[in-house]
């Protein structure tokens, strides 16, 4: 059996109970609706860390949580009662310039693995606020301003070393344990806890991005549609329904205006940099435009300052191949009324090297997908709770009827509709066998559940 001094004595990361010093400070997570109180909480320092804590939970029958950046909107990260296992720590990324491999610790964020890769001139694909966890977002897909040019996270992966459920540690990629590295490319924390990802870099010092505000009008979405399609895979382009920023570049008029915008990133050569402001402005009536050509980590620090932990968030996911008309009628309808600045539905474009990847390939599902939704409320005090939870599954309502059946798991709310078998549609038996055989008794059960077969 053992106990907490036992588990104390094998740690060289930090435990933390509920009477301890900044038990407050590390149970909190960065949506501000889950407000848990874990019985443990354990900064993993190292792999030996994590598997001490999976055995602790194992053998004590605790609930268990595995913390990467904390970003999880349905709030995995956290458990009332249980232990949670806060890689944060973890955030160590090593860079082989030569191979472009990049190991990064399962608990870095994506703006420390930006930091880290671009002092040699590298990028891994990753989204698009540096404060998410390079962990969650990971092993759900991880779109952001480069999926089109580079695919996926997940597309750039190489190779995971995963705890597992009974403690074992396992290096799995193409050649070693190829199901578990199918399984944990779009299956979500299932299947153990990663302790450190290693991918393949992609030479992207800079980028030419920024964002372009439009009128609302129907046309801009029709407009944004055929720009993607249309475009080189190097233009990254989200599609945004939100309100206008107070910022210099937007007349004071449109401040906290509905308008539609389109954040470009172009991650080509910079002799497209003169004729991309133009590009993606012809896409409507521009209410104010800023493009520039910025080192590649600032294009993921654009929402920062907006976004800070301690907001309230309920998102939802939506995808299609398309916009039919009655999407773009839910969109004028639903995007025009956004409640708050920090909210917003941004549709991610994950066509181009995302779609060389076979739908067999990994456990990702709806590759086929081309625009990809996070219907996001974001707000700050519970009284707005109602109003905002609602404008996001008006929305979603309104475009279920034109979506595809599945959509990213990564933005979805843990609800009625999170239907896994039918998002992961064929691939659903597989992930549950997997499960059976890497999680038989399904420990790893704050996430997407996969429920073992
Ligand atoms: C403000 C904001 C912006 C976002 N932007 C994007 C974006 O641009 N693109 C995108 O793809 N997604 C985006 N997301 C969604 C994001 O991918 C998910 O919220 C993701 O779960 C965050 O990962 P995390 O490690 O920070 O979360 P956590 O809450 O720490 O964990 C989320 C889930 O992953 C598991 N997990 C985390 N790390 C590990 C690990 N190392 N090993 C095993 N399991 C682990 C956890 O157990 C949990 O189930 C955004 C979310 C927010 C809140």
């Amino acid at each position: 059996m053992s106990n907490i001094t036992d588990l104390q004595q094998a740690l060289r990361g930090r435990l933390i109970q509920q009477s301890d010093a900044g038990f407050d400070e590390a149970r909190q997570v960065y949506n501000a609706m889950h407000d848990k109180r874990p019985a443990l909480i354990i900064q993993a320092a190292d792999t030996a860390d994590v598997v001490a804590s999976v055995n602790h939970a194992r053998i004590n029958g605790l609930d268990v949580a595995v913390r990467g950046g904390g970003h999880s909107v349905p709030g995995y990260g956290t458990c009332d009662g249980g232990l949670v296992i806060d890689l944060g720590l973890l955030n160590h990324v090593v860079v082989d310039p030569e191979n472009r491999i990049v190991q990064a610790g399962g608990g870095c964020t994506l703006g420390g693995v930006d930091h880290a890769t671009h002092a040699y001139g590298l990028a891994v694909p990753g989204g698009t606020v540096s404060s998410t966890g390079l962990g969650g977002l990971t092993l759900g897909g991880g779109m952001g301003h480069l999926s089109r040019s580079c695919g996926l996270s997940i597309d750039n992966l190489v190779g995971a070393e995963v705890v597992t459920a009974n403690g074992d540690i396992v290096h799995c990629s193409e050649d070693n344990e190829p199901d578990l590295f199918w399984a944990i490319r779009g299956g979500g924390g299932n299947f153990g806890v990663v302790t450190s990802f290693a991918f393949v870099g992609h030479h992207v010092p800079s980028v030419f991005a920024g964002p372009t505000f439009f009128e609302p009008d129907a046309q801009v979405i029709r407009n944004y549609q055929r720009l993607v399609q249309e475009a080189p895979w190097e233009l990254n382009a989200i599609l945004a329904f939100a309100q206008a920023p107070p910022a210099p570049f937007v007349p004071e008029a449109w401040h906290l205006k509905p308008v539609i915008g389109i954040l470009s990133c172009w991650s080509g050569d910079d002799d497209q940099d003169e004729d991309l402001p133009d590009m993606v402005a012809s896409a409507g009536k521009v209410v104010g435009q800023a493009m520039w050509r910025m080192p590649y980590p600032q294009v993921n620090t654009f929402f920062d300052e907006l976004l800070p932990r301690g907001l309230r968030h309920y998102w939802k996911a939506s995808a299609a191949r398309e916009f039919p008309e009655g999407a773009i009628a839910a969109h004028m309808e639903y995007g025009t009324k956004v409640p708050t600045i920090e909210g917003g539905n941004f549709i991610f474009s994950t066509d181009g090297a995302c779609h060389q990847v076979d739908e067999q390939a990994t456990a990702f599902a709806n590759r086929s997908a081309c625009f990809s939704s996070a219907l996001s409320a974001i707000w700050h005090q519970p009284e707005d709770d109602q109003r905002n939870i609602q404008w996001v599954r008006d929305y979603y309502d309104a475009l279920a009827p034109h979506s595809d059946p599945g959509a990213y798991i990564n933005f979805m709310a843990d609800d009625e509709d999170m239907d896994l078998d039918s998002n992961f549609g064929a691939k659903y038996l597989k992930l549950r066998e997997l499960k059976a055989q890497y999680d038989p008794d399904n420990l790893f059960h704050h996430n997407q559940n996969i429920p073992p077969a």
